[in-house]
């Protein structure tokens, strides 16, 4: 084993005098530790040169994200995001394509201006759910009131004629804005009971499928609610679901056709409701622009550098690459999408000709059930016999910490082979724990774990991406973490070339499931390998 220095760094060090040197290994940061490589491999260091010292990743994701912005399933920004990519690859040298999938509903956001009227004026923070309509070219201003409490479905139909041209509130108005944490680390032990009592009891008169015995729900956005106050001629429907942090709530979606539906932050959804509930009489003034599309195709973009002695056997890069749009997609999934395209600028460059064809697959419709992952391998099912393995990411901007043998049985043997040949820095940075399981369905490795080709996930640490950024308003470029994805794009890289060239495929051999279970103390049949499922190639006209 041969220590080489990290970057250039420690070269000069022994041309300066120690003082000068120590003060300069003092202003080194932290998260540049020397680096030794364990082998010679040139292509191992070439792409650590290239990856960490020469990343394009912050500069991708600059247009990526600010400029074209979110990629939510049916938009024409969703269209003009793949055809960037693909333009890209192209300036790359590498092949690269729009597949398309099927179709999804289209729509067109435009802005959202939602202003408090009386009894005092404020514009509000808050935006439309996706594909909600909008008010039809001009502004709205309506009472807003809050959804009462019903004894039954009967008695809300009844009550729907006071519904007619009101905003109606019909999320929870929860009594704090302020995350769990900050209660916890200020409230006197009584007052931080008595607040999380509040809290529960305002979830639970709240929550549940039936919204306030309405029979109806908020699922996904404003749900079966939001259509059935339209019906009646609601102005439209207010809702709000703010995360366990500051100023982040979810932004899902909206089935309305006639009328808008709209998201609010917890903060002003709070005031909204309070001044209706006391009977200070809001009003809201809304301007909404949008335009509902009808179905539109969906692509999946995929690229390929191709193999010189095993053209028809795959390694796989995999990230979805649809996204909510209340933000930017900017962790969900921004950072695997860069992660996977620097990984293929970094591949071309110093592993022009892999013994294996490597692939890149940006799957559309993630968000909508896997529908890019599972419609390639059913579009493509010859190849799945070819593919060594699948390195998928999707769970934020953290440094890879782990990666998953999805359930294959040999997978040990392969991936602490590529681990051994990785430099110190990732081979200490990631835990790798055995074969363990196929993935379920988070992800788009399940979309190729079913059909039991080996599936690997690549998982991030966390930056608190499931309290702040997924799926919400503040899934935004500034959340990225640039020293970690540089990172995450040279390991992806690294076990691409490290897969393709391995002398061995990767078998097929699953872990025996049912003897894991029992195991466990489990029944036998309590975890079978997962089943494939059709991908879903157009929108639910309805949903119920
Ligand atoms: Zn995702």
């Amino acid at each position: 084993m041969k220590m080489t220095p990290a970057r250039g760094r420690t070269l000069i060090l022994g041309s300066l005098c120690t003082a000068f040197a120590l003060s300069l290994s003092l202003a080194a940061p932290a998260y540049l530790p020397a680096q030794t490589f364990p082998t010679e491999d040139p292509v191992i260091k070439r792409l650590w040169a290239l990856g960490m010292d020469s990343s394009r990743v912050q500069q991708l994701a600059q247009v990526f994200l600010d400029s074209l912005g979110p990629r939510l399933s049916g938009t024409p920004q969703q269209r003009a995001a793949n055809d960037w990519v693909v333009k890209t690859y192209t300036d790359w040298g590498i092949t690269a394509r729009n597949e398309q999938v099927g179709t999804w509903r289209g729509w067109r956001r435009g802005h959202s201006h939602i202003d408090l009227r009386t009894p005092r004026v404020r514009s509000l923070e808050g935006t439309m759910l996706a594909y909600s309509p909008g008010t039809g070219g001009q502004p709205v201003e309506a009472e807003a009131i809050v959804l009462p409490r019903f004894a039954d479905s009967a008695e809300f139909v009844r009550w729907l004629p006071q519904a007619r041209g009101k905003f109606v509130l019909v999320s929870a108005p929860l009594p704090t804005c302020r995350p769990v944490e900050n209660w916890t680390a200020n409230a006197t032990p009584e007052v931080k009971a008595r607040m999380d009592a509040e809290l529960r009891a305002v979830r639970s008169e709240w929550g549940g499928s039936s919204v306030r015995g309405t029979g109806y729900s908020l699922a996904l956005g404003s749900g079966t609610l939001g259509i059935r106050l339209e019906e009646a001629g609601a102005a439209g429907v207010v809702t709000s679901r703010p995360k366990d942090a500051w100023g982040s709530i979810d932004v899902f979606e909206s089935y309305n056709t006639r009328t808008p539906a709209l998201a609010l932050s917890c903060e002003d959804y709070g005031l909204v409701f309070r001044l209706a509930d006391n009977n200070q009489k809001p009003t809201l003034r809304v301007d909404a622009d949008a335009e509902l599309l009808g179905e539109q195709p969906i692509f999946n973009t995929i690229g390929v550098i191709r193999g010189s002695e095993l053209p028809d056997e795959y390694v796989v890069l995999s990230a979805h690459f649809d996204s909510w749009d209340g933000g930017s997609g900017a962790t969900d999934n921004g950072t695997g999408t860069l992660t996977m395209m620097e990984a293929m600028r970094i591949l071309k460059l110093a592993y022009p000709n892999p013994k294996r064809s490597i692939l890149v697959g940006h799957w559309t419709a993630e968000e909508k059930g896997l529908v890019g992952s599972r419609a390639f391998t059913e579009d493509n099912a010859d190849m799945l016999d070819g593919i060594q393995a699948v390195f998928n990411q999707d769970n934020g901007t953290g440094r890879i910490v782990r990666i998953g043998g999805g359930g294959m049985a040999n997978s040990p043997r392969h991936i602490n082979a590529w681990m051994d040949k990785l430099p110190s820095e990732f081979k200490t940075q990631i835990n790798f724990a055995g074969p363990g399981s196929p993935s379920g369905g988070g992800s788009d490795d399940a979309s190729f774990a079913c059909h039991g080709v080996p599936a690997f996930g690549l998982g991030a640490h966390g930056w608190n991406y499931g309290q702040y950024t997924w799926h919400t308003n503040r899934d935004t470029y500034d959340k990225l973490v640039f020293d970690e994805l540089k990172g995450n794009a040279t390991i992806a890289a690294m076990f691409a070339y490290l897969a393709s060239e391995d002398p061995e495929k990767v078998s097929r051999e699953r872990v025996d499931v049912a003897a894991r279970a029992q195991a466990g103390g489990r029944a036998p049949g309590a975890m079978a390998w997962p089943a494939c499922q059709a991908a879903p190639r157009k929108t639910n006209p309805r949903l119920r």
